[in-house]
């Protein structure tokens, strides 16, 4: 058969350039020894996974801490997947989390275009020439008939694909093909796999360490019927153009590994490094399972911006899962960035990172506790302009009073900082009651109605707003030594029967009628925030 002819058939285009000049276009890059390239790249669903943002922060660390590149390729192959503003959602995950790449879609750079739609024609030409060397070939098998291989091969308990007696198409004679062209047949391109699958090979992963690599004997496809690659295909073109040194892809990639090894080898390249990376798992019940899309919302990178987390918490808290010495070397550089610690690909874990939802509100709630009220003023507005409801938004209108407010719930200036908030949601939740005359009732009153009204009469009457902390406390002292509650804890301590609760029980009460909750920062300084205008009408509508 003439191939030559064949392949200038199949793909027709006549503006292809010469296989060799992409070498020139894209040659091997002027880089330091050791300087690794690496990438993500995200297929544009519309959602960001935090294994996005798992594998983005490993890429990024191991190019830039070996003075390598590290770039953004968008995998925009597959049409049906395909939804409108999803590239938009990949700059914004990677820009809240201040991940950089050096180049990419929508940033120059020597080895681009970075969209793989706009690639089309290296693939069409690289495809173009395995058939014209026997080492790829059309397919004009339907759907229905690869679905009817598919029942049998699992009736009869065949290994499932397009391979030995299987690939019906890998044995059409010249006649065959043309007379399926003239007649418009659709086709797609598939390789001639030259694998058997009895053989096997070590492999080292750089993450997985040494692992068995059976050969690929599947004619899988490289070019779909709309003459756009799969991703098996475009992975090993243009991760060798792009001059990749080390891939660290998902563990899902791990079972085409085969199939991409004997790629590289077909297409005269060089293979890549690669490491797969677990997936991040969680514990439901007792089972560990994956971090699902449909049913787990903090498996989505919107989570996070939504709820407000601060995106160098959630990245520390996936350096703690990326690498296992992590934790000790926070231990011993509490301030330093976590971009001084030195990455290790050795130290990656080899099966599942257990998320843990708690351990890093604990994280974030310490990098709070670690910022000053400015500060965290900022990051919330931020937040509150682009996800705060109207009420919300309104709390940062006057910075000096939310600066005061924060600086009270976050114990700015106490002998230990509080870490009572997570996040943006957390933390205007806590700040709504310093807002609005009324206030929501969130805990309920531990006393009857009668007491309640007693209590916060008798402090209304006595209650100066110009009292320093401790006369006004003298005063709640003695609004509980009139209503039959001890003014000193020891000798509420000695005779408890002997009074209706102690003075911290009405601290409590006031609290509830100020505030709508039982437990706050330090009440004097609430009700100085507040002013007395809000917190007369707040207590009088407490025994309304
Ligand atoms: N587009 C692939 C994905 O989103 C990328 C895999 C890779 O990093 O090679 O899963």
């Amino acid at each position: 058969m003439d191939l030559q002819k064949l392949a200038d058939a199949l793909i027709p285009d006549t503006d292809l350039l010469p296989i060799e000049e992409y070498d020139k276009i894209y040659p091997p890059r002027a880089l330091e020894k050791g300087a690794e390239v690496t990438r993500i790249a995200p297929s544009p669903t519309g959602f960001m996974h935090l294994g996005n943002l798992y594998v983005a922060l490993a890429n990024e660390r191991i190019a830039h801490q070996s003075g390598g590149v590290f770039y953004l390729r968008i995998e925009d192959t597959d049409e049906k997947r395909k939804v409108e503003g999803a590239v938009e959602v990949v700059h914004k995950s990677l820009k809240y989390f201040g991940v950089n790449f050096d180049e990419g879609a929508d940033k120059c750079g020597e080895y681009g275009p970075y969209y793989q739609r706009q690639r089309a024609k290296i693939y069409r030409a690289f495809a173009k020439d395995l058939i014209a060397r026997n080492l790829a070939y059309p397919c004009f098998c339907t759907e229905e008939e690869l679905e009817k291989t598919r029942e049998y091969q699992t009736e009869n308990k065949l290994l499932p694909g397009y391979y030995g007696e299987f690939a019906h198409c890998r044995n059409l004679s010249e006649k065959e093909i043309y007379e399926n062209l003239r007649q418009g047949k659709p086709y797609v391109i598939r390789l001639k796999s030259q694998g058997n699958v009895e053989i096997k090979h070590p492999f080292k992963d750089a993450i997985k360490g040494e692992i068995t690599v059976t050969e690929n004997n599947q004619d899988v496809v490289i070019l779909k019927s709309d003459g756009i690659p799969t991703y098996h295909f475009a992975h090993a073109i243009d991760d060798h153009f792009m001059r990749t040194t080390l891939v660290i892809r998902g563990e899902e990639w791990l079972s085409s590994l085969p199939v991409h090894i004997e790629l590289f080898k077909v297409l005269g390249f060089p293979l890549p490094r690669y490491g797969h990376n677990c997936s991040i798992q969680k514990l439901d019940g007792e089972n560990r399972r994956k971090l699902s899309k449909r049913k787990d919302p903090e498996a989505s990178l919107n989570f996070y911006r939504e709820q407000g987390y601060p995106p160098l918490a959630v990245n520390e808290y996936m350096m703690t899962l990326l690498n296992s010495n992590f934790e000790e070397w926070r231990l011993k550089n509490p301030s330093a960035p976590y971009t001084e610690f030195k990455f290790s690909v050795n130290k990656m874990g080899k099966s599942g990172a257990l998320f843990d939802v708690a351990k890093l509100n604990d994280i974030a709630k310490t990098y709070f506790a670690a910022q000053s009220e400015k500060e965290v003023y900022d990051f919330l507005k931020t937040w509150a302009d682009e996800f705060g409801d109207t009420d919300e938004k309104l709390y940062f209108a006057d910075e000096e009073y939310a600066e005061k407010v924060l600086a009270l719930l976050m114990g700015v200036g106490g002998k230990k900082r509080r870490k009572d908030f997570a996040c943006a949601v957390q933390a205007v939740e806590l700040m709504s009651y310093f807002f609005g005359e009324e206030v929501a009732q969130t805990d309920e009153y531990r006393f009857d109605k009668s007491t309640v009204k007693a209590i916060i009469e008798a402090f209304e009457r006595t209650y100066d707003f110009s009292d320093d902390c401790s006369s006004w406390f003298e005063k709640v002292k003695a609004v509980a030594a009139e209503s039959g509650f001890a003014a000193d804890m020891k000798a509420y301590k000695a005779a408890p029967e002997n009074y209706k609760g102690n003075v911290a029980d009405v601290a409590e009460i006031l609290r509830v009628a100020v505030t709508g909750r039982a437990n706050t920062p330090d009440l004097y300084t609430i009700m100085q925030i507040l002013g007395e205008k809000i917190v007369r009408a707040r207590l009088a509508s407490a025994i309304q």
